[in-house]
């Protein structure tokens, strides 16, 4: 696929999703590549412990449950609407950066 036909295809079908995100390619030895990035919002039953000194904080069960369930999600709705498999081993070169707000 066309990668700039790709990265439009991903963008709308995360949207209607209910994802905003943020849809790239790789360059050079990570041609191949693509690339998805967006935050989340925390569980709504969050009880991740305040950040420490240095900003690091716990993640409890709650969200760290979202964050599995969404990354799936997103991977799989890539995977359906690219058609991206192979290799298997690297979830067909698509990588998904999801982060906490
Ligand atoms: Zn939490």
């Amino acid at each position: 696929m066309d990668r700039k036909i790709e990265t439009k295809t991903v963008k709308k079908a995360l949207e209607s999703a209910g994802y905003l995100a943020k849809v790239t390619h790789g360059k050079g030895t990570a041609w191949g590549w693509l690339t998805v990035a967006l935050d989340i919002p925390r569980h709504y039953e969050c009880s991740c412990g305040d950040p420490d000194e240095y900003g690091r904080r716990e993640t409890c069960d709650n969200c760290k449950d979202k964050w599995r369930k969404t990354d799936a999600s997103i991977l799989e709705t890539v995977k359906r609407v690219t058609g991206r498999h192979q290799p298997v081993e690297y979830d067909g070169n698509i990588a998904i950066h999801l982060g906490f707000v």
